[in-house]
């Protein structure tokens, strides 16, 4: 643990940022007017947000000629001037996101302009989490899984326990999981609860956890010939009380649904990133809010997850390699 608290830290800098800049205040009172709708599913639940303030990430461009048109919003000299920097050691920014979608929520940019990759930095998502875990989880989209900036590395922070994935993952790998490798500090598991496809992976050492981490990832890139990243969304806490860090891979197949490119009346702008597989979909419309229901969220999700196939043979895999 760094000596500064960093969750501390991160909290004062909000309620700063709410008073002293009105975009960052005003995309927080808009989370007084969200809607939310709940399926309860065996053993867990899926919410639906409507939530109007974030139809520019929802409907982001990010195909290379609309990234390489745009000035980069992540990028120190682009920054709104109010935007005030918490600096992160390893060369990263702690930032308020004043388009929330938790009640606090954080950009974590490094500061250097560098492709969003997970390798290399899951490092510094253990520490971020070990860091910000006492009020926050810490996650990250893949460049084509929902990142909004896939040329500019970040991390995201967002209350803890507002996914219901955070306080629902020991239930979720008790009825849905499967031992998939133990060794002396780490545990890995493959977790398949009808709707999505999930390996964690537990240990109290950030080093074994980076490790196993690496071994995981070299054998889904088999999964995904060609790819710049193999898909992914990537949730981390840290338990005080175990002393110990829980890594989850959502393992994904397909960036954003056919619902979401429709132009009749079958549309659903959802746009697949951490947040909503953790739990919480986002929808910037309402219309496609009211027509939400437990079956299409089912087809979207067995859409953009790796087939349960894959799954399995990703499973075996692991183990033949472990
Ligand atoms: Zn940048």
């Amino acid at each position: 643990m760094k000596q500064i608290d960093y969750s501390s830290s991160a909290r004062f800098l909000l309620t700063r940022q709410k008073e002293d800049w009105d975009m960052c205040r005003d995309g927080y009172k808009s989370l007084d007017t969200i809607k939310i709708k709940e399926f309860h599913i065996d053993g867990f639940h899926l919410k639906v947000q409507f939530n109007p303030g974030r139809i520019i990430s929802t409907s982001a461009k990010v195909d290379p000629k609309s990234i390489a048109e745009r000035k980069c919003f992540l990028c120190y000299e682009n920054l709104p001037p109010k935007q005030e920097k918490l600096e992160y050691p390893d060369g990263f920014l702690i930032l308020v996101n004043p388009f929330p979608i938790f009640p606090e929520h954080f950009t974590i940019p490094q500061i250097e302009h560098k492709p969003q990759r997970i390798q290399g930095n899951v490092n510094v998502m253990a520490d971020l989490a070990k860091d910000l875990g006492k009020y926050y989880t810490i996650f990250y989209n893949g460049p084509k899984c929902g990142a909004s900036a896939p040329d500019h590395m970040h991390f995201q922070a967002g209350t803890k326990g507002y996914m219901p994935y955070d306080y629902e993952y020991t239930m979720i790998k008790k009825d849905y999981g499967e031992s998939v490798y133990m060794t002396g500090d780490v545990a890995v598991y493959g977790l398949n609860d009808g709707f999505r496809r999930i390996i964690s992976v537990e240990s109290k050492k950030a080093e074994s956890l980076e490790k196993a981490f690496g071994h995981f990832y070299g054998v889904y890139e088999e999964f995904h010939p060609g790819e710049e990243e193999p898909m992914m969304n990537v949730l981390m806490n840290f338990d005080y009380v175990e002393n110990k860090y829980t890594l989850s891979v959502f393992l994904r197949a397909k960036h954003r649904p056919a619902r979401y490119f429709a132009e009749d009346d079958t549309k659903i702008m959802l746009s697949p990133a951490s947040v909503d597989v953790g739990g919480v979909n986002i929808i910037p419309v309402e219309d496609h809010f009211n027509k939400m229901d437990r079956e299409i969220l089912e087809e979207i999700y067995s859409e953009v997850f790796m087939s349960e196939s894959d799954f399995k043979k990703l499973i075996i895999r692991l183990k033949e390699t472990a």
